[in-house]
């Protein structure tokens, strides 16, 4: 950050990304740097610095993720990205899995909020206000992988045959069977759980749910609501109604109402802490979503979810993201959908999900006014119905818009 004559000059790297990313990325940028010229008028300032990776990386150096861009991420803290193809089945890792691990992001937080004029198969979206934290650097992610039949898959299988004979045996097939491994630590739950009900706290949230499939994945993801539930004994015991204590006020009151709960909490001026298992997670995402409020996830569970969650309020193209490390402050907010490659060069992608996640990093920079200046300009674009032919598909009277002049429409609606 620079200042010169009580003017501010805020570097922030970015990632234009594969696919639609240049698309959405330019019109972003229109969005961006209306909202931060009209909130601070030339006082505060934003340089935008593009490191690379993805293909363009790859065509301009050879390499998919150069150490330049880890470092200038490092070196800023806080980016923007662009979504990043990753093959299917082979060839390499997930670029954005390894950001998030080089860069020690644990959590990707996903908002999903109403607006109104938005499409959703929902007969009242009113209300629906879910924010989304999942654990980002573990469980399934972590790219311990052992392809079927290669070299270090079958020693694996033999180490299980010779010193785990029980383990080997849970296998319903042992040839051409594919191993991932699934790691889930106490430090990594903790730091995530911590995460979520810090973030309850300062936003003055209701209720923070956490959510787990431990019934059968005991030591993984039944660990992580142990050790989520432990963590808030400990760090919270103020705030927190923990699932004992909840347990005496549900008696005490009756059984699951989400409105009941809400208030009960608001009145004790705590967080209501509960927990789900992630099947009954996606029925109620369905049947009664606005009963949720911000949402602890492992990686797996979370990455499903965000999208079900997303497919309420407008779908994929609409709803931003954040993966961010709350105690070193590295930051990088990224549109949540893929590449979406088919709609490439079209000007036709919707760039609300790019645009928001800007708005998600002003806020986390502290630059508010422009956070919600943004927002401002995506709410009134939307209720006057002009859109891109993601949402004029779902809604008739809709005006259709480009990407290009979607993104115009917004900047000329922020004042
Ligand atoms: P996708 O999100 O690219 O596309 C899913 C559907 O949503 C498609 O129908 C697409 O047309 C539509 N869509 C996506 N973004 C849109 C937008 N902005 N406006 C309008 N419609 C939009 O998912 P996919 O096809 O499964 O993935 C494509 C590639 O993206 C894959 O290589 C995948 O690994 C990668 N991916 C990257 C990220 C990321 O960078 N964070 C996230 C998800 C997928």
């Amino acid at each position: 950050m620079d200042m010169n004559n009580s003017r501010k000059m805020i570097t922030i790297p970015y990632i234009i990304g594969d696919g639609i990313g240049p698309d959405i990325w330019k019109a972003a940028q229109i969005v961006l740097n209306t909202a931060i010229e009209k909130a601070y008028h030339g006082k505060s300032q934003v340089q935008w610095l593009e490191v690379l990776a993805g293909e363009k990386a790859f065509q301009k150096v050879g390499k998919y993720l150069p150490d330049e861009t880890l470092e200038t991420l490092r070196k800023y803290k806080v980016g923007i990205k662009g979504p990043l193809t990753t093959p299917v089945g082979g060839g390499f890792q997930s670029l954005n899995v390894i950001l998030r691990k080089e860069l020690d992001l644990y959590a990707c937080q996903r908002p999903v909020h109403w607006f109104k004029g938005l499409p959703s198969p929902l007969i009242n979206p009113q209300g629906l206000d879910v924010v989304l934290l999942r654990e980002n650097t573990e469980d399934v992610y972590s790219g311990i992988e052992f392809g079927a039949n290669s070299s270090k898959n079958l020693l694996l299988l033999k180490i299980l045959k010779n010193k785990f004979p029980s383990k080997f045996q849970c296998l319903r097939f042992t040839k051409e069977v594919g191993i991932d491994l699934k790691p889930i630590s106490k430090e990594g739950s903790q730091r995530l759980v911590r995460a979520a009900v810090k973030w309850a706290i300062e936003n003055k949230r209701n209720k923070v749910t956490l959510i787990h499939k431990g019934n059968i994945m005991k030591y993984t993801e039944g660990a992580f609501l142990q050790w989520g539930y432990q963590l808030i004994e400990e760090e919270f015991p103020d705030y927190a109604y923990t699932q004992q204590q909840w347990q005496q006020t549900k008696n005490a009151y009756g059984e699951n109402n989400a409105n009941r709960e809400k208030d009960m909490a608001l009145q004790s001026g705590k967080i209501l802490i509960n927990d789900m298992i992630a099947d009954v997670a996606f029925e109620q995402a369905i049947s009664q979503p606005t009963s949720f409020d911000v949402i602890a996830a492992t990686n797996l569970n979370g990455d499903y979810l965000s999208d079900a969650f997303a497919a309420l309020a407008g779908g994929v193209g609409i709803s931003p993201g954040g993966n961010i490390n709350y105690e070193t402050g590295m930051a990088l907010f990224e549109a949540n959908h893929g590449s979406a490659v088919s709609l490439a060069n079209q000007n036709k992608a919707n760039p609300s999900s790019l645009i928001l996640s800007g708005s998600m990093m002003f806020r986390f920079l502290s630059l508010t006014e422009a956070a919600n200046l943004i927002i401002r300009g995506i709410k009134a674009t939307i209720r006057r119905g002009e859109v891109t032919f993601d949402l004029y598909s779902q809604i008739t009277g809709n005006t259709l818009l480009g990407t290009q002049e979607f993104a115009e429409a917004v900047s000329a609606s922020i004042d």
